[in-house]
């Protein structure tokens, strides 16, 4: 439930990232990454059936997937290959927004360079870009949303306003 004009503005983010994700898997040949069985049992193979941050033995139902660059914002995320990486609850529970590297070296220990590996050659071979470049759109997205919804709410309040005049007369 949005409370205000940034939750309406993070909500349409969302979706767009959502969108370009599905678009950038299509345009690299894959089929746009959802929940699929066949997909997570893709990642489980990649990833040994462990989760990709503290090795914790996982499986289809305990899988948790982790957007390894957050789906936000600031730092552009997409829904999609190369970009979802399976992990065990905890984890997910415990990274949310931190960027990844950070959160590995906690929870990797001596175990960190190894797992770094395995992580940026699952994006290598996703040819997933980090630094893919969306904050221009994004940003506009953000601000036109924001005031569209503050200008079709003002517009409805008014109108509930007279309303209730009314009613009170
Ligand atoms: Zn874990």
């Amino acid at each position: 439930m949005a409370r205000s004009k940034s939750d309406i503005s993070n909500s349409a983010i969302r979706i767009f990232l959502q969108n370009v994700g599905k678009f950038y898997d299509e345009e690299r040949g894959f089929e746009p990454f959802g929940p699929k069985i066949a997909q997570k049992d893709e990642l489980l193979d990649y990833f040994e059936n462990q989760c990709c941050f503290c090795g914790e033995i996982i499986n289809r139902k305990s899988l948790s997937q982790d957007h390894l660059i957050p789906m936000n914002k600031s730092t552009l995320g997409l829904h999609a290959w190369g970009n979802v990486v399976p992990c065990c609850q905890p984890c997910n529970n415990e990274k949310q927004q931190k960027p990844w590297r950070g959160f590995l070296e906690v929870k990797a220990g001596v175990n960190f360079q190894s797992r770094e590996r395995k992580i940026l050659d699952f994006v290598l071979s996703k040819n997933y870009d980090p630094s893919l470049n969306l904050h221009e759109f994004a940003d506009n997205l953000y601000e036109d949303v924001g005031q569209v919804a503050m200008t079709l709410i003002n517009l409805r309040y008014k109108q509930a306003q007279d309303g209730i005049k009314k009613l009170l007369k």
